[in-house]
């Protein structure tokens, strides 16, 4: 028997025309390095966005699943860019502007971008790539920025404002099937070449309304969320999308996001929630403590992208910030699990439940899959792959696999899982705690060591800024794990001391006897730690390793 209820499809639009009429006086406020930021009310952004389809299609010719690209940072054009692009039925594809120009180039050729729309400050990145992006036949630019370059290339070249004067106001969103592409990201690329996810509008709808509950980020119009994250790494975790629907104010950092205009700009916004990898709060820590600031205003914290050391957990604390761990993906939308204690816990007895991965929402099912392909229980104990399915979860990849050769098993089971290469348990009341990315996960003598364990308790020495922990060969274990260490300013190595400080914690058997100092730690293109590259380093020599008896 079928049900007796409507059928409407759940589109990008209809977010944003919720967005621009019922909280239509809510803003996006962009920083722009001036006393005043720009700010724009949901109305107006909504107004422009039906402008920017009408130039879109009436100009450029767009039509529907025609990729527009954005190189763009945070900020209220790229908000507009955000809904408009989809909302007419194109596929908006979001350039991550941190990568290495061969990746970029890759990637516009593999999603075959016909548009680009660019911040003006980001032209001196765009231009040299033009010439090999042979797909592209529009540059729209918004802002200030040195446009001489591009006039000698095969493009034609937009002011945004212009573009969008004088444009009708109301653009007539077609009625599209909501399992249609709306919005496509590549996978940074941590492990290994970029792979191109296809977001639906109905996983994006579904994953905002996820975002939006309380067990998740549950903001409410009274909230102003600081979108560190950038809008390239997968949709900013959904925030655009999220706030439409619930009338979040959104303050946008366009390309201030060093550590000293962050920490101002909390200060003046007094911003309730914000969302940023742990290198963003490491930096923001280091900041805080040289040049004291008030950032009590930030009730609550996503923190994810990587694991969240304890150790800056605590220093949250103590500035009266909470950080709520969150565990997701490229391919995941990326909301996977967010680390809310369950109810009734005193602080320490909360204090376990926050530094695990989290739980998961209703959307996501998960399994672990041990290594001969068994389920394993959720115990507490058994580690296996974490694989993940549910109506926000990558099936697939854009047109194969992207670069790197990858046969789809590796990736997606026989049934219909994504396999998530992160390794880990769950509890009994269904925590999930990642011990390692397979990958990184360091094979001694038969048994797995977790570079993150390590990681974790290194940058609990008050000597160490930045730590990270890879495998490298070893003739006896097969791998053992290097140790590479960022100090504090003023301090100075002492090996023996921090491996003893490590023993305290972790199993005699686990602890590193090769040892460096390092000048920092090389980060990918969204802040995580780059393991590839220090693996590479060791291997070139490159590295002055102390290796303890
Ligand atoms: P890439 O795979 O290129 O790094 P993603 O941003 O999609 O790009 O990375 C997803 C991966 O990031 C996850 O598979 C996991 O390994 C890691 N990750 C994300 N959040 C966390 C977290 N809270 N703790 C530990 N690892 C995390």
């Amino acid at each position: 028997m079928l049900s007796t209820m409507q059928d409407v499809p759940l589109l990008v639009s209809r977010i944003l025309q919720h967005g621009m009429t019922i909280h239509g006086s809510s803003q996006v406020s962009t920083w722009t390095g001036e006393p005043e930021p720009q700010r724009r009310s949901f109305a107006e952004i909504g107004t422009r966005t039906h402008r920017l389809a009408h130039a879109l299609r009436d100009e450029l010719g767009v039509r529907q699943d025609e990729r527009v690209a954005t190189l763009m940072w945070n900020n209220a054009e790229h908000v507009e860019a955000y809904f408009a692009i989809p909302s007419m039925g194109a596929v908006l594809h979001t350039l991550n502007l941190r990568l290495p120009p061969e990746q970029l180039v890759f990637i516009v050729n593999h999603a075959a971008d016909r548009v680009v729309f660019v911040n003006g400050s980001l032209l001196p990145l765009l231009v040299p790539l033009l010439p090999h992006l042979p797909t592209v036949e529009h540059v729209i630019v918004s802002g200030p920025g040195d446009r001489s370059g591009l006039e000698a290339l095969p493009v034609r070249v937009h002011d945004y404002e212009d573009l969008i004067a004088d444009r009708p106001t109301a653009y007539p969103w077609p009625e599209l099937d909501e399992r249609q592409a709306a919005a496509m990201c590549y996978t940074s690329g941590t492990t290994g070449d970029p792979k191109g996810v296809v977001y639906s509008h109905r996983s994006i709808y579904l994953h905002s309304m996820q975002v939006n509950m309380t067990e998740s980020m549950g903001l409410t119009g009274r909230d102003t969320t600081l979108v560190v994250v950038p809008q390239f790494h997968v949709n900013a975790w959904g925030l655009p999308h999220a706030t439409f629907m619930t009338g979040v104010n959104m303050l946008m950092p366009d390309r201030f996001l060093q550590p000293g205009p962050l920490a101002e700009m909390i200060e003046r916004e007094k911003p309730s929630h914000a969302a940023a990898v742990p290198t963003i709060w490491q930096g923001l820590l280091a900041e805080v403590t040289a040049n004291p600031r008030d950032l009590s205003s930030m009730k609550q914290v996503t923190i994810g992208g990587s694991a969240c050391p304890p150790a800056l957990m605590e220093a949250y604390d103590r500035l009266g910030v909470r950080l709520c761990h969150a565990w997701g993906m490229t391919e995941t939308s990326p909301l996977g699990t967010m680390a809310h204690p369950p109810a009734g816990l005193t602080a320490e007895e909360e204090w376990p439940y926050r530094l695990t991965q989290g739980r998961f929402p209703a959307g996501v099912e998960a399994r672990l899959v041990g290594p001969g392909g068994d389920v394993l229980p959720w115990d507490g104990a058994s580690a296996g792959e974490l694989e993940v399915r549910g109506n926000w979860i990558a099936a697939a990849y854009y047109n194969g696999d992207g670069a790197e050769p990858l046969r789809p098993e590796d990736k997606f089971s026989a049934d219909g899982w994504l396999k998530t290469g992160d390794v880990g348990v769950i509890s009994a009341d269904g925590y999930l705690t990642l011990t390692d990315r397979a990958k990184d996960v360091i094979k001694s003598g038969g048994e797995w060591i977790s570079s993150v364990e390590l990681e974790n308790a290194l940058m609990a020495h008050p000597d160490v800024a930045e730590a990270a922990v890879v495998a490298v060969p070893d003739e006896k274990w097969g791998e053992r794990p290097l140790a590479t260490v960022v100090l504090k300013p003023g301090s100075t190595v002492d090996y023996d001391a921090l491996r003893a400080f490590l023993g305290e914690t972790i199993a005699k058997w686990q602890l590193p006897e090769r040892w460096t100092v390092i000048d920092a730690v090389p980060k990918t293109s969204v802040g995580k730690f780059d393991k590839k590259v220090i693996r590479k380093q060791y291997a070139d020599g490159a590295l002055e390793v102390t290796t303890l008896g």
